[in-house]
Formats: C-alpha cells, sequence, structure tokens
C-alpha cells in the first residue's frame, strides 16, 4: 500500500520512459497502463471494486486515490467498518496488482469471478480472526453478509 501510495509501483508508463518494455499497453484491458489507470480507471479493476464493494455493502467513492489516501494517511480508528474497508481495499489492490503480473510474466490469466471470490477468502479469513468487534446493527449486517465467524464478536 505505501509504494502505491506514494507512485512508487514501477507501471509500464514508467518502465516505457526507461525502455524496459516496449509498449504501455495495459495488460488487464489494452489502454495505456499507468498508476491511476491501473488500479482506478481501468475496466477490469472498475469490476473488480464494483463486484467488492456492491456485494458489500460499501459505496463506491467518486474519487478514488482521494479516498484512498484519506483512509491510509488519516490516523489510527479502530472502527469496524473502516477496518474492513481499508482491509477490503488493499486485498483488492494486491489481488489486481498479482493478476496484471502473472499477465506479464507468466502468460497465465485469471477469470473476474475467481479473482473477487480469493480477494473474499482472503478478507474473510483475515477478519475471522479479530476479536472484540462491538455488536451494533452496521456491525450485524456487515456479519451477515460476509458470513464471518460469530467470534469476532466476543472479547
Ligand atoms: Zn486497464
Amino acid at each position: 500500500m505505501w509504494l502505491l501510495c506514494n507512485g512508487k509501483l514501477q507501471t509500464k508508463d514508467k518502465l516505457l520512459q526507461w525502455s524496459v518494455v516496449d509498449n504501455d499497453n495495459c495488460v488487464l484491458c489494452g489502454w495505456n497502463e499507468s498508476v491511476n489507470h491501473l488500479f482506478f480507471s481501468c475496466e477490469f479493476s472498475s469490476q473488480v471494486w464494483r463486484k467488492m464493494l456492491y456485494t458489500n455493502n460499501f459505496h463506491i467513492p467518486n474519487s478514488w486515490d482521494q479516498k484512498l489516501q484519506k483512509i491510509y494517511v488519516d490516523g489510527v480508528d479502530n472502527d469496524f467498518p473502516r477496518r474492513l474497508f481499508k482491509l477490503v481495499i488493499s486485498s483488492a489492490v494486491y489481488a489486481i496488482w498479482s493478476e496484471r503480473n502473472q499477465r506479464i510474466f507468466q502468460q497465465k490469466c485469471v477469470e473476474m469471478d475467481c479473482i473477487v471470490a480469493c480477494i473474499t477468502r482472503i478478507v474473510r479469513n483475515r477478519v475471522d480472526a479479530w476479536r472484540g468487534v462491538s455488536k451494533t446493527r452496521k456491525n450485524w449486517l456487515l456479519f451477515i453478509e460476509w458470513g464471518f465467524s460469530i467470534s469476532i464478536f466476543e472479547h
């Protein structure tokens, strides 16, 4: 996440400048690749976000990069929906980045539904280990939607 927030990822637009690659086409959709394109405006990534966020009752922000900066830069808080949202975002970014690398370096590609299922599984496994979530209505709804373990409400 730090690499993403600080614009340090080696996306193809940067590699092209240094002649590491001979084109800057996005392997996910064919458009020009840059950090902003890859994670925000790319049609493939947008679909991942839509599926992850809609099915999980989160709203899609109008301006992704600003929202991300805010979530990652703004101070600490242990609010469950927010912790979950951060985890979903970082898992999705990781999955999009891995998929992009697999397509470039191994010529393998995974279907959208598998990627979404994979992100969901990662998030669920991580959250099931959390404890002490407060029993608010919003948290219960998230618990039901995601199918988390009841033990997240234990102390
Ligand atoms: Zn793309």
